[in-house]
């Protein structure tokens, strides 16, 4: 039972771990196991080693220009989920003890989970911080931060600060748009609590998917490694990525059961597990002394989940109905759909009635993170004799992490590494690929097995390729080349649009106005969505759920929200929210020099403009040499060079003849411009503009 009243008992002291149900499985102590995979190279997206050490520099390449000053756009929406999830264990299933791998191929000894709420064995405790903030403190009042999550769908996050305590709730990452060149994620800002970094008492995470932990290695360094609490397949998920970038002996994980309450500071709060496409994912009650929140995290309603799903507590649900729920952050990606979504079990019917009638190959793509998904193609594969083969690098990584955790089941010598395939030996209706890919990423097993590129898998006449996802807003063009091309190779392509091989994992409008029934709050806050999908579900909840205009509230990141004496809100504070960009081991925001320069770079190429001159005099020697790089075609550019360097030239005489003691950066700003102005003028292009002087 699960309610308010009868939770005290049950309430659980953090800092008091021996109260913790233990979440260490069996074999945490014990030998390891063996990997189901060999162990691979930490993959390029994820971990700073071997990346790209270019760096975001704050220096210009060139003075900006009047073209320079633009400004590269905010990312637009992107994958919401890319790759990573996986299964939880069903219910009443004891975790795994020692487990067989997959296949007998080499592999590093395997990591046994770090976390855990034993205090024994709990990574070192936090750090010390630096003295206490100087940032005023806010008395009496609850503080309500988005800080992103709500222009995108990605990178979520938020913060809730009552007097000095805050807690902050997932700490996601986001892709980036095209037009944010050569940039690996967007994180949110953290400046805000960086001011306030030792008032944090912990992060709760809702679920494993990226766009809710991705940002977690990148942010916890800025906020002096406070504590995290999950689930324990979310948990799996983070401890990964805090491995990758050596962050074990500094972050603390705390492992949490759903429906415990948790004393964190002055606020209390408790899990409870929603429907979503991963196992584990949960919602978050938080008991204020300004009242009573709900969150939702990304949720469902599916009375037929996977059998690694657990189901979602709708008794909590219901009972909070009772509670007086001041505010409910409630998801809004498919707020613009009506109807219900799909269960997961029609989902695996159809696919399990596609496999049975297809004799040839099948390779299947999915996203890595489908994690019931990926259970119900194993059942079926097994079901069907066919020999399960697995690539892409995320897939891999997640059903490890899955199998190794107890969220994924299957017996030894079904689920294989691609590695394992022989084409020549294995005949095709015994086969069944798994692969990554479903959005058309250009590096994706799916993509390459499209390019006949792939090392293992050559598409032929006979296979049959599903596509087990919907394209996400903005990747049907790289999607439909992929099946173009497999179509060209002789293959047949099934889509969600065909057959129903794919439900999404986000409510419908049918299960949003359930869950704004049950939990019937006096104020709604649409999260986890574009302005227009929150916007929908504010008119969802007025028309349907009764809810008043004046009690919604939608927000942008960065807006402050006030709670008190039964009420929620606005202020008109506003904290400042910038997308931070990540780029290979460098971090940098929106607006940044470097971005502009690639966007310049990318549309009208390079000019580089070298000025000779004698050391002694400064006197220029003869015609400056002009470089062009995607800037003209050779057929038109030497005239045009000439007359550059021509005006490079004169343009140097000109500056020194007038300010004899002008410095070098003046010089080059001069030149710059000058050079500028005729290439805007006279060629109609804005080439980015490197002039350098030497000496000789
Ligand atoms: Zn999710």
């Amino acid at each position: 039972m699960f309610g308010q009243n009868s939770s005290k008992k049950n309430e659980t002291n953090p800092e008091n771990q021996k109260n913790f149900p233990s979440q260490r499985p069996d074999n945490r102590d014990k030998k390891p196991s063996k990997p189901f995979f060999k162990k691979r190279a930490p993959e390029k997206s994820a971990s700073p080693q071997g990346q790209s050490n270019w760096e975001v520099s704050d220096q210009p390449l060139a003075e900006p220009s009047r073209q320079q000053t633009a400004r590269p756009q905010r990312p637009q929406a992107a994958r919401p989920h890319a790759p990573k999830p996986h299964a939880p264990k069903p219910q009443g299933e004891k975790p795994q003890g020692k487990k067989k791998p997959f296949h007998k191929g080499p592999g590093l000894p395997p990591r046994g989970p770090r976390f855990s709420n034993n205090a024994a064995t709990r990574i070192p405790s936090k750090p010390p911080t630096k003295g206490p903030s100087k940032a005023p403190i806010t008395h009496g009042k609850l503080r309500i931060i988005p800080l992103g999550g709500l222009n995108e769908i990605g990178k979520n996050m938020m913060a809730l600060e009552y007097e000095d305590d805050i807690i902050i709730i997932d700490m996601g990452l986001e892709f980036p748009s095209d037009e944010m060149l050569g940039i690996d994620y967007v994180i949110p800002d953290v400046s805000y609590l960086e001011e306030r970094k030792n008032r944090i008492r912990g992060i709760f995470i809702t679920h494993g998917h990226l766009d809710h932990i991705g940002g977690i290695p990148y942010i916890l360094p800025k906020l002096d490694f406070p504590p995290i609490y999950s689930l324990k397949l979310t948990m799996g998920l983070i401890d990964q990525r805090i491995e990758e970038f050596k962050q074990q002996k500094m972050a603390q994980l705390r492992v949490v059961e759903p429906k415990v309450p948790l004393k964190i500071g002055k606020f209390t709060i408790t899990f409870f597990r929603v429907a979503h496409s991963i196992p584990d994912a949960c919602g978050l009650i938080i008991d204020t002394p300004a009242g009573k929140l709900v969150h939702t995290g990304d949720f469902k309603f599916d009375e037929t989940p996977p059998r690694n799903i657990q189901k979602a507590d709708i008794d909590v649900m219901e009972s909070l109905g009772k509670q007086n729920v001041l505010g409910l952050f409630c998801e809004s990606t498919n707020a613009l759909k009506p109807g219900h979504t799909m269960s997961e079990k029609e989902v695996g019917d159809t696919l399990d009635e596609l496999v049975k009638s297809i004799d040839g190959r099948i390779i299947l793509a999915s996203f890595a993170s489908q994690i019931g998904r990926i259970q119900q193609i194993i059942d079926i594969s097994i079901k069907h004799n066919r020999k399960l083969f697995v690539s892409g690098r995320s897939m891999i990584q997640n059903i490890e992490i899955c199998r190794r955790l107890g969220y994924l089941h299957f017996p030894q010598d079904t689920v294989h590494e691609i590695r394992k395939y022989k084409a020549d030996k294995q005949p095709d209706s015994q086969v069944l690929i798994l692969t990554t890919g479903s959005q058309g990423e250009a590096i994706s097993a799916l993509s390459r097995i499209s390019h006949n590129s792939h090392p293992h898998i050559k598409a032929k006449k006979g296979d049959t390729i599903i596509v087990s996802s919907s394209p996400i807003v903005g990747n049907e063009r790289a999607i439909f080349t992929v099946i173009n091309n497999l179509c060209f190779l002789g293959a047949k392509v099934i889509h969600s649009q065909i057959l129903d091989v794919h439900t999404s994992g986000h409510a419908k409008q049918d299960e949003l106005i359930k869950m704004i029934n049950y939990i019937k709050p006096k104020y709604l806050i649409p999260v986890h969505g574009e302005y227009f999908m929150r916007q929908a579900l504010q008119m969802l909840a007025q028309e349907k759920c009764k809810i008043p205009e004046s009690n919604i509230h939608l927000l942008q990141n960065g807006d402050v929200l006030n709670a008190g004496q039964g009420q929620i809100i606005r202020s008109k504070e506003h904290v400042e929210t910038k997308y931070i960009l990540i780029d290979g081991l460098g971090e940098g925001h929106s607006g940044s020099q470097v971005l502009v320069e690639r966007e310049i770079l990318s549309q009208n190429g390079a000019l580089i403009i070298l000025v000779h001159i004698a050391k002694k005099s400064g006197q220029i020697k003869g015609l400056p040499d002009v470089i062009s790089r995607g800037f003209i075609y050779m057929h038109e550019s030497d005239e045009i060079t000439k007359e550059i360097a021509k005006i490079a030239e004169d343009a140097y005489r000109r500056i020194v003849q007038k300010n004899p003691g002008a410095k070098r950066g003046d010089i080059k700003k001069y030149i710059q411009q000058v050079v500028d102005r005729y290439t805007t003028d006279k060629l109609e292009r804005r080439p980015l503009i490197v002039p350098l002087i030497v000496e000789s």
